[in-house]
């Protein structure tokens, strides 16, 4: 499974073995590695696209020399690390620089160490790339280009937020805009904007980064994290300034975006006039577009489909059927010709896309490359201005952004199974905490 480490690793020199160990996580493009000593072993395994993936085991007499080599490399006394903030060191693989950071825990076993890996250029790629499309691409394209107002990009930890944003300001056409953003960290470079760092010791903090901001004549002005209530007042006292804010907030819905900020003590108003879109999101595993096999579902399987997005009903399946409908028109020819055809009818499902169990070699036998986001966004109107102002349910305001065309992003994660994007079973691993309506 794993190329280089495969078979006689053990034997090698610990230069060998750790660089053995981290060429790989970078072939897979692995964003943690973890060394497990257990019992006598260290298990290597590797975070890839979310999930783990196991590496090979080498004896446990070659912990303390390959813990030594680690520190060695991150110039830490060998015997003393700060556990909280660890070390880092850098690591060349085919021309590309990347930063990784250790974190070392003494276990009974040993010590367990974590490298955590982080390209030092990450690619910045197209809204469309990343998962948004048809009408909620055109909802965030219209958004983006207005003179003023709040737009936040939500989710859970881990759900690709910085990246959209990056994408999000990299979308904008007009050249002669002036974007500046205040961040904790930098996460993406991007090209169209001036970035800041925050830094506490210079007592460079939002608050006090937003005054010069705003004394820069800044068109838009993006916020890494909205973390507290007083970050989202100064966040809508720019808005005030008749600029337009981009930040991240960490909620599970877009409605709930709009009812935490209302709990934090919010002023109704200012929210109802100030915000403009919700963006929420969340990351799936993306098929491997070499090995993806297209299937008609057995009778179990279109049961649980059917029961988790109530295809049985006439008037959800010809939703469903639309969507896919508008997400098939929305592609390129190129890719309509990698669909082969439409997986629903407006009565029924008829096919879905699943992995190759098996894989193959270009998805390092995983069947998946990559992920993609499952998204839905709200657009703010004067009837969701008035549930806003009247402090109502997040049932009410969902019901009606709903109603005026925004996709639960449970609906659009089932579009993208249909159009084999990824699986069903990604989907529902995202249902455990949350509703449909
Ligand atoms: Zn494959």
């Amino acid at each position: 499974m794993v190329e280089k480490t495969k078979g006689v690793v053990s034997k090698l020199p610990v230069n060998q073995i750790l660089s053995a160990i981290i060429e790989d996580g970078l072939e897979l493009n692995a964003s943690f590695i973890h060394l497990e000593p257990i019992n006598n072993l260290i298990r290597i395994k590797y975070r890839v696209d979310g999930s783990l993936i196991n590496g090979p085991e080498i004896s446990k007499k070659r912990l303390n020399s390959l813990s030594d080599k680690i520190k060695n490399l991150a110039n830490i006394q060998t015997g003393y690390i700060d556990l909280i903030s660890g070390g880092k060191f850098k690591y060349s693989h085919k021309d590309q620089e990347f930063s990784i950071r250790i974190y070392i825990m003494p276990t009974i076993d040993g010590e367990k160490i974590t490298l955590r890996v982080q390209s030092n250029m990450p690619v910045v790629t197209t809204l469309k790339e990343l998962g948004f499309w048809g009408n909620g691409l055109d909802v965030i394209n219209q958004a983006i280009n207005l003179n003023s107002g709040l737009i936040l990009v939500t989710g859970p930890s881990d759900s690709g937020k910085s990246k959209t944003i990056a994408s999000l300001l990299e979308s904008i056409i007009d050249h002669s805009i002036s974007i500046a953003t205040l961040e904790d960290p930098v996460e993406y470079k991007i090209s169209r904007a001036t970035q800041t760092q925050i830094n506490h010791r210079t007592n460079l903090s939002f608050k006090n980064g937003i005054k010069i901001l705003l004394k820069q004549d800044n068109d838009i002005i993006m916020l890494s994290e909205l973390a507290n209530s007083e970050s989202i007042v100064e966040a809508l006292d720019i808005v005030g300034h008749k600029k337009l804010v981009v930040s991240s907030l960490n909620v599970e819905s877009s409605v709930e975006a709009i009812t935490k900020l209302l709990d934090y003590g919010i002023s109704p108003s200012s929210l109802a006039y100030g915000l403009r879109i919700v963006i929420n999101q969340r990351l799936v595993r993306r098929l491997c577009p070499n090995c993806k096999q297209y299937i008609t579902p057995d009778k179990t399987s279109l049961h649980k489909i059917n029961q988790l997005f109530d295809l049985d009903n006439a008037t959800s399946m010809k939703y469903v059927h639309s969507q896919e409908v508008e997400y098939y028109q929305s592609i390129s020819t190129d890719e309509k010709h990698n669909h082969k055809s439409l997986s629903t009818s407006e009565n029924k499902l008829k096919k879905i896309w699943i992995n190759n169990p098996s894989g193959c070699s270009d998805c390092h036998h995983t069947g998946f490359m990559g992920r993609i986001a499952v998204v839905e966004i709200l657009k703010n109107s004067p009837e969701i201005e008035r549930l806003i102002m009247t402090k109502s349910k997040d049932i009410l305001i969902n019901r009606q952004a709903v109603k005026e065309g925004m996709i639960n992003y449970l609906v659009d994660g089932l579009i993208k199974v249909l159009i084999g994007e990824t699986t069903i079973d990604e989907i529902i691993s995202l249902t455990k905490s949350n509703y449909l309506t």
